[in-house]
């Protein structure tokens, strides 16, 4: 396969050791390796979800896989959940909690915008009685729109409701700082293969206290996606079915070199990144989909203007450079571009890219300045660089 410039907001470029990580010999998923190597895994996830009291539990899952079982282990037939899409992903939630039988309302929010607390708010006090929510849906970061929510806010808008929650922070976690255990959120579900960095296959899920006996109460059917089972097993050092210990390897590795880098360094990192993404847009005159205090910084999504069609720009900076990014999903397709921030790429992956995409949008009919989207993108990196005034 020619070389390729990974820049779709997940699975994300994973960085050598994390891929030879994944290749080391196989061990004992039951033994004292694993059991030390899960336990850390766990322990060292916890300041990622901004939590000391949650259990952090390991699942062989994509995030969704995560997600479902959050949603069958803490909800069932006979529960009112109002749930807070902001885009496809959110209502992949809100179609898995039906699946399973809740009576799901939904806060409807445009696209592109973030939740707006106050909304969240007076859906809440306004269902009393019978019509009270035993569960909120949130996303923290929406991958489809490259929007993502203040979740200080909403946690605050929670505030006085005891509806339990489930928070999809798949493509958010490790990118800003979380604070679970501060904001109040049950359960937060994240995967391997976005900010963390390494290959897909592990859904992580933190657990607050309150849930468990939640769990116990809740009467709706459930087995391999039972939360309790992940946490009796964890308890031993093991997970209750066979993980994916490859995978488990690298996502070891792949902390490593988050931890070297240390959070805040990968928060500035995504955040510039994310930032040149969208100055180049704007030097394009293209406009990013995201509204102003809204913006995701994982992932840019950038509407194209009428009669440039997103989907064969992407397949000429496939096909002719190179350069994979990601296209517009549900009704957004074919009308955007998204390109994602997370993974092991340089500022010169980031500034090739964006040069790459100049000359596929110039092919496909958008007139542009040569060079002008980059050298946006540079001088955001350039500013970035320039020591502190003395
Ligand atoms: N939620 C969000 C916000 C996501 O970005 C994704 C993956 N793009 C998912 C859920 C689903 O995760 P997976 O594809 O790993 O099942």
């Amino acid at each position: 396969m020619p070389k390729q410039l990974l820049f779709i907001p997940g699975p994300v470029t994973v960085a050598e050791p994390v891929l030879a990580a994944t290749g080391q010999p196989m061990i004992d998923h039951r033994g004292p390796e694993f059991k030390a190597l899960l336990a850390q895994l766990s322990q060292r996830m916890k300041p990622v979800f901004g939590t000391t009291r949650a259990e952090v539990l390991v699942l062989g899952a994509s995030g969704t896989g995560g997600l479902e079982a959050a949603v069958t282990s803490v909800f069932g037939p006979g529960d009112r959940l109002l749930a807070c899409p902001i885009g496809v992903f959110g209502e992949r939630l809100i179609a898995i909690a039906r699946t399973w039988g809740c009576a799901v309302d939904v806060v409807e929010t445009t696209w592109g915008h973030a939740l707006g607390p106050a909304a969240l708010r007076a859906r809440l006090d306004a269902a009393t009685g019978d019509e009270r929510y035993t569960g909120v849906l949130l996303t923290h970061n929406e991958t489809s729109t490259g929007t993502q929510n203040d979740m200080a806010a909403v946690a605050a808008a929670l505030r006085g409701h005891d509806a339990y929650t489930i928070v999809d922070s798949v493509s958010g976690l490790g990118a800003s700082e979380f604070r679970m255990d501060e904001w109040g959120f049950d359960v937060v579900v994240t995967a391997s293969q976005k900010v963390l960095a390494a290959p897909p296959g592990l859904a992580i899920v933190a657990v607050a206290p309150r849930v468990w006996e939640r769990m116990d109460a809740n009467p709706a059917p459930r087995f391999y996606f039972d939360l309790r089972k992940a946490r009796d097993f964890a308890a031993l050092g093991q997970t209750p079915w066979t993980p994916p210990v490859s995978i488990v390897f690298g996502f070891d590795a792949a902390l490593d070199a988050y931890e070297r880098e240390g959070a805040q360094s990968v928060y500035d990192r995504h955040e510039r990144y994310a930032r040149a993404i969208r100055a180049c847009a704007a030097a394009l005159g293209l406009e990013v989909y995201s509204s102003e205090g809204a913006h995701s910084l994982t992932v840019v999504a950038i509407r194209l203007p009428n009669g440039v069609d997103g989907d064969a720009v992407r397949r000429t900076l496939r096909e002719q450079r190179g350069v994979v990014i990601g296209g517009g999903q549900g009704r957004l397709k074919g009308e955007l571009i998204r390109i994602g921030t997370m993974g092991d790429l340089t500022q010169t992956d980031v500034l090739g890219a964006l040069g790459a995409l100049e000359i596929a949008l110039l092919e496909h009919g958008h007139q542009l300045s040569v060079g002008t989207g980059v050298q946006a993108a540079l001088k955001v990196f350039l500013a970035a660089e320039e020591p502190a005034a003395v």
